[in-house]
């Protein structure tokens, strides 16, 4: 239509809206915006995003779309927004709202599951609201996401709320482009929605629902019960942060013998009752992804002390479901006792999170005294992350709920690639264009379950991201589950895909540390960076255990600049889960005497002490290693606090919180120039057993061997700035999660005027892997764009 009447303008545009667009109230915010502007036309989600067809007066559409990215939905992240040539006109009357399209094979990112907002709490705990006390309550601002997805465009058919049948009051919610849950995909009330129910496990017969199904639950707590519990992302295991023999039970139910457990509180002030917690401490807390913070604990508090035995932190999380605040603020005076919860994932170590219903009453039987479950399918499993605090932001420790899917943003465009990451902390990478889309932790890949319930996130992540990998990543190492698993996926996909040739690639372990972290930092790779992989245990091209390495690296290689110098790792898993036998290597290999006033040397038997030296002197049953990790564990032997580790990084971490925070003295690392440098820790074991026998306290040992490490890094450092003329340095690796080294490390790099690249998306240590192994893949093989 061309009338000549008109004076003003009219045209008609299509908008296409990319980014974390979907499932976080984006088209009721368009709606709402075009009317505003008097505009017709318009809106659907498709598989790239949001997809609008706007006509109107001209300023009132570059206005309008002007405002699009002014003043998005606080959930949503858009990351591009793609224009139309003009269009004829459609003669539209109205704006609308339109089912979904699905078009192909666009990528369109996929929100995490958020936790209950103020609008829906406050609703929860009014009485006189229809959702009062639903342990389901949501809306477009929050609720689950990832964890209920089965298939794009985010609409409810594709999600395990199918199966609930709207009510005529939630659908007209769901309806209403006004209301707060217009298109809340799992919109639902007490009289349409899923239910709780609590089962006793020696009463089969008494179920019960509702606001008994919960108060039930809590009175079996407040007995000092064990208490399963169906939540986002799987299961909890939840208990009574207060009852020692609570405690007891479920870590010898468990099988996890020191590993910390995480808490959950009512409030923030709670925490202060037993953790100190700063300002940006409590910023993240309540952080919508709600992660568990790790906080220095209180010297003496109510709670059990076998929540963190011997370590000085405290994992501790505030409630993000309904169930959650609903379980933290009873006001019965029999329950309401029980104001911190432990809740720890539901399963048996080294296995992954439970996540059905019937699997979790067989499985979880012998965990559980009884049940809090419900009806809402979990399609996807995601435990919760943990973070640390560093510089007033996080330090991911595993990057899970809340998190993931999240994409991390790259500065070029990659194949489809998938990259399976390690062996510990596992979690996977499926990367197209610019988006690498990083995958909850799925757990130690040392087990058959684990393997399982990695392939299938992956097969489901496959179909969510609409991505058929032409490139496959790997580690070096050849007996790890997931390289085995990258080759035959590599496989069978050339197989399937017939003319198509899928690459695979391995890359090695601390290469794919620095790419990490070079990535998450918008890194271009233009030009190497000096790489810091410190790290417990990595596959070394030369077969060796790395993990002291300084690599100057890019995306496509890196040389090995220097290395800690080689220490016989004796009888291999033994030295690490016994920190006094690598040690004893330590001394051997520093020519320190083994005295029996060194705690290593006297916390190991006789006999073993002797199978030990033979094989240090003939190198039978050992691998040479040059890992950092291993050294802190080494140290924090020798200084005496502890021989024997239950779980990784045990002694490291408990080393780390020791160390005295007022101390400028060091240990001084020498460094040997060969074809690469090698950094001694001979003098440094020499100067610690010294101390030991002198009786210095280990706190002040811990401070100087971090001061050590951090001294050699900016040594390192100024040397390859010198020799390479490279001033940016990238920190990675298992060692990196350690903050007082951190604070220590970036202290010095700054005051020299370097650029420095920390971890601030994904972890330091493998489960940040899979994205550096991604990144990599596509330089080795070929040009990107
Ligand atoms: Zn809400
Ligand atoms: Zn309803």
């Amino acid at each position: 239509m061309h009338s000549v009447e008109q004076l003003s303008t009219q045209i008609r545009v299509q908008i296409l809206v990319r980014g974390i667009v979907q499932g976080v109230g984006f088209r009721p915010f368009v709606f709402t915006l075009a009317k505003s502007h008097a505009l017709t036309g318009r809106v659907l989600n498709n598989t790239g995003g949001v997809l609008i067809d706007v006509e109107g007066e001209e300023g009132d559409v570059e206005d309008f779309i002007h405002n699009i990215t002014a003043n998005p939905p606080p959930l949503s992240l858009v990351e591009s927004i793609e224009r139309s040539e003009d269009l004829d006109s459609a003669h539209y009357t109205d704006f609308r709202i339109i089912e979904s399209a699905s078009d192909g094979d666009h990528l369109t990112p996929i929100p995490a599951d958020i936790a209950t907002c103020a609008d829906c709490l406050r609703e929860l705990f009014d009485s006189h609201d229809r959702r009062h006390r639903y342990p389901f309550i949501n809306c477009t601002n929050c609720g689950p996401r990832f964890t209920i997805i089965e298939n794009i465009p985010y609409d409810r058919a594709q999600t395990t709320m199918r199966e609930f049948v709207m009510c005529d009051e939630c659908r007209r919610e769901y309806r209403d482009p006004l209301d707060r849950r217009f298109h809340a995909e799992p919109n639902a009330c007490a009289e349409c929605g899923p239910h709780v129910e609590f089962r006793k496990l020696d009463n089969a017969k008494d179920f019960q629902f509702g606001d008994d199904a919960i108060r039930s639950a809590l009175a079996s707590i407040a007995r000092g019960e064990i208490v399963a519990v169906k939540g986002v992302g799987g299961f909890h295991l939840a208990c009574d942060a207060t009852n020692d023999e609570a405690l007891r039970s479920l870590r010898e139910r468990k099988g996890r013998v020191d590993k910390p457990f995480a808490v959950m509180v009512r409030d923030v002030n709670q925490i202060y009752e037993f953790a100190d917690a700063s300002a940006a401490e409590i910023r993240l807390l309540e952080n919508r992804a709600r992660p568990i913070v790790l906080l220095k604990k209180k010297p003496a508090s109510e709670l059990s002390k076998l929540i963190a035995p011997g370590n000085a932190y405290i994992g501790v999380m505030l409630p993000y479901t309904p169930l959650h605040h609903l379980l933290l603020t009873d006001t019965n005076e029999a329950t309401s006792v029980v104001k911190t919860l432990v809740m720890t994932s539901g399963n048996f170590s080294n296995e992954p999170i439970v996540t059905d219903t019937d699997d979790a009453l067989e499985r979880l039987a012998t965990l559980a005294d009884a049940f809090l479950i419900h009806n809402r399918k979990i399609h996807i499993p995601c435990d919760d992350s943990v973070v640390r605090l560093f510089e007033g932001r996080e330090l991911p420790i595993r990057r899970s709920r809340g998190y993931a899917p999240m994409p991390v943003k790259l500065p070029f465009n990659l194949k489809p690639t998938l990259a399976v990451g390690g062996e510990l902390k596992s979690t996977f990478c499926l990367a197209k264009d610019d988006y690498a889309f990083m995958s909850q932790h799925i757990g130690d890949m040392e087990s058959l379950e684990t393997l399982r319930a990695f392939e299938s996130s992956i097969e489901l992540c496959e179909k969510l991201f609409r991505i058929t990998p032409e490139v496959i990543a790997c580690d070096m190492h050849p007996r790890y589950l997931s390289t085995k698993f990258a080759k035959s996926r590599a496989m069978s996909l050339s197989n399937n895909l017939a003319a198509r040739h899928v690459e695979r690639c391995e890359v090695q372990h601390h290469h794919a540390h620095i790419a990490a972290v070079m990535a998450e930092n918008g890194v271009r790779g233009s030009q190497p960076v000096i790489g810091f992989s410190f790290d417990g245990t990595g596959y070394g091209t030369d077969g060796a255990i790395w993990g002291g390495e300084v690599l100057i690296a890019d995306y496509k290689g890196f040389a090995r600049a220097a290395h800690l110098r080689y220490v016989p790792l004796v009888g291999g898993d033994a030295a690490v889960k016994r920190p006094h036998r690598h040690a004893l290597a330590h001394l051997w290999a520093a020519g320190v005497e083994w005295d029996e006033a060194l705690p290593p040397v006297s916390a190991c038997p006789l006999v073993e002490r002797r199978i030990i030296r033979r094989q240090l002197e003939t190198g039978f049953g050992s691998v040479p290693t040059s890992s950092m990790g291993r050294l802190f564990d080494a140290v924090a032997a020798l200084a005496g606090v502890r021989q024997v580790v239950t779980y990784e990084a045990q002694a490291a971490i408990e080393f780390e919180a020791l160390a005295a925070q007022d101390v400028s003295e060091s240990y001084e690392f020498e460094l040997t120039e060969a074809d690469s440098v090698v950094i001694e820790s001979s003098t440094v074991i020499q100067d610690v057993a010294k101390d030991v026998l002198a009786k210095v306290p280990a706190s002040i040992i811990a401070a100087k061997f971090h001061n050590g490490v951090a001294d050699v890094i900016l040594k390192l450092s100024l040397m390859m700035r010198e020799k390479y003329n490279l001033t940016q340095v990238a920190l990675s690796g298992g060692v990196f999660q350690n903050v007082a080294l951190l604070e220590a490390a970036t202290k010095g790099l700054r005051q020299a005027d370097f650029e420095i690249f920390t971890h601030r998306l994904v972890p330091p240590n493998d489960g940040g892997l899979a994205l550096g192994q991604a990144v990599i893949a596509n330089f080795m093989k070929s040009e990107t764009t």
